[in-house]
């Protein structure tokens, strides 16, 4: 048995997708991103905590900051790759797990770029 811990922060950026129909357009978005983590029943502490959610809520945060208003495509994760909620979300990921190290494992991560448009990213293992 396993706790699932999620936590979401938002972070409001333009961006353009080269070969995507209009999305080809400079725009932007609020994007919502959720980090789910999971933790193990074994990982809760006397204290009744697996992991910390306010910890959980500062890696999530720092995940996205480099983001906050700004150019995606001039950034340098998306140098050579195109800025899809799908690339963020995995991104965001790799970030998460090494934020997170042995406190928990990222079980996804979800990207809304609109309130009815969400990607969810699941890492292997
Ligand atoms: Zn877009």
């Amino acid at each position: 048995m396993a706790f699932l811990l999620a936590v979401e922060t938002r972070f409001a950026a333009a961006h353009t997708l080269p070969g995507v129909g209009m999305c080809e357009r400079l725009h932007g978005h609020n994007y919502r991103v959720r980090l789910t983590v999971r933790a193990e029943d074994s990982a809760v502490d006397p204290r009744g905590i697996s992991v910390d959610l306010g910890d959980l809520d500062t890696i999530a945060r720092e995940c996205v900051a480099d983001f906050e208003h700004q150019y995606l495509n001039d950034l340098e994760p998306f140098k050579k790759i195109p800025t899809s909620s799908e690339h963020i979300a995995r991104i965001v990921c790799t970030r998460a797990a090494r934020l997170l190290g042995a406190k928990g494992r990222v079980e996804q991560v979800e990207v809304w770029e609109q309130p009815h448009y969400r990607v969810t990213y699941r890492p292997a293992g």
